[in-house]
């Protein structure tokens, strides 16, 4: 397991974040919604720590989101007047 801190779920604000390795594939998961972070198979990364990887690209991809997802609450806010 890595060291590495895991934001939480950038659809449904979950902590709980698992990380699964199936056949060699790293990747980050939601435990609450399933949704997937990018995968990361250790033979690419020779030398290299999947479980690492994964999480950061989880992090990268939960900081985008959050961003997004405050600007379409900010829209929505606006339509309720
Ligand atoms: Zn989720």
């Amino acid at each position: 397991m890595s060291q590495i801190k895991l934001k939480p779920c950038p659809f449904c604000g979950n902590t709980n974040i698992g990380e699964e390795c199936r056949q060699g594939v790293y990747y980050v998961a939601c435990e609450n919604c399933g949704s997937m972070g990018p995968e990361f198979s250790s033979d690419a990364l020779r030398g290299c720590n999947g479980w690492e990887e994964a999480a950061h690209a989880w992090n990268r991809r939960a900081s985008k989101l959050a961003i997004v997802a405050k600007d379409f609450f900010k829209i929505i806010d606006k339509f309720k007047g």
